[in-house]
């Protein structure tokens, strides 16, 4: 007796498994991170990561317009400034780098979606998401008085033009207070991209030599999320959502996607993963040895990360897969 059903058949045929192929990956799908320095023509790559560079704004601009020109709907924005302080000064002030590379951007190419990364850590002194207690070398970041500061830096991105917010510090009732800061400057109709089930990951390394933004002291766990916690990334979005977000992020993804399903099962609001700087990192340096295939392997993860139920990825591969999506 042979099995009345054989999957293989629906196999046999390149445009056969075409129509029944259940996951595209698009070009609108894709977030492509960028960095802003201060300068002019400085263009510094990361040396953990091959292809990402550090980029004054006029470079910005210019990768900017590539990105457009590739289908590429969105670019999220990350600031390295002059001086870090314990206000995080440059974060909020309206000279701000990330202000400044927004309004650059916009004015060049303004279709392209500008997300813009709220957070505090690139901008103090000691590489913290919030304030800390004076003396305090634990890393315990105060809660409230951070709420404060998020919300004047999102108001003065909004004023420089940003079309999304995404808060990334996993402060408690973050989204709340920008949301409400937001609004209070005219802005309801910027939609919030929360960073809801953000883990505290070591696969981040190579970020923080991009943004220069690794703590001094202590560590980020009393913020971030245990990698060990599944059940707690549904509080997480619960609270968010509640608060008012407009999209969901989880970060990191490759070793998060049960994360991904799970978010993506509990809500109605998009889901976007961020495929971080380790991802990346991995992948280049066994491409670079020759180890693996880096345009399937890649391929297959942002297939997988769809799949997975998210609905946008941040990832440093945006271009090339732009570009191999034709
Ligand atoms: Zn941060």
């Amino acid at each position: 007796m042979f099995p009345t059903h054989r999957p293989r058949r629906l196999r046999q045929h390149p445009q056969l498994r075409r129509m029944v192929q259940e996951t595209l990956v698009t070009q609108a799908d894709l977030i492509y991170p960028l960095f802003a320095v201060p300068g002019d023509q400085v263009a510094k790559e990361v040396s953990s990561m091959p292809g990402v560079y550090q980029l004054s704004i006029d470079k910005i601009v210019e990768e900017a317009k590539e990105v457009y020109d590739l289908g590429i709907p969105a670019i999220i924005l990350f600031g390295i400034p002059d001086e870090k302080d314990t206000d995080a000064t440059g974060a909020w002030h309206d000279c701000g780098i990330v202000q400044k590379a927004t309004t650059a951007v916009k004015e060049a190419v303004p279709d392209l979606m500008v997300i813009v990364d709220t957070c505090l850590c690139e901008y103090t002194s000691h590489g913290h998401c919030g304030y800390l207690e004076v003396g305090d070398l634990s890393g315990r970041v105060l809660n409230d008085p951070t709420l404060e500061l998020l919300k004047k830096t999102a108001v003065a991105q909004a004023n420089a033009g940003a079309d999304i917010i995404a808060p990334s510090g996993m402060m408690d009732g973050f989204v709340q207070a920008i949301r409400a800061g937001l609004d209070e400057s005219g802005f309801e109709d910027l939609p919030i991209l929360s960073y809801a089930a953000k883990y505290a990951s070591a696969y981040y390394g190579p970020f923080r030599d991009a943004a220069e933004s690794a703590p001094q002291f202590g560590d980020r766990r009393t913020y971030q999320m245990d990698p060990a916690n599944g059940t707690e990334a549904l509080k997480e979005i619960e609270l968010d959502i509640a608060e008012g977000a407009d999209m969901l992020m989880v970060k990191p993804a490759l070793a998060y996607m049960d994360i991904i399903w799970r978010v993506k099962q509990a809500t109605n609001l998009p889901v976007a993963a961020y495929n971080v700087s380790g991802e990346y990192a991995m992948v280049k340096a066994a491409a670079l040895n020759g180890w693996i295939d880096e345009q399937k392997v890649v391929m297959e993860t942002m297939t997988s990360f769809k799949r997975s139920g998210a609905d946008l990825i941040l990832t440093y591969h945006a271009k090339d897969v732009a570009r191999w999506l034709g």
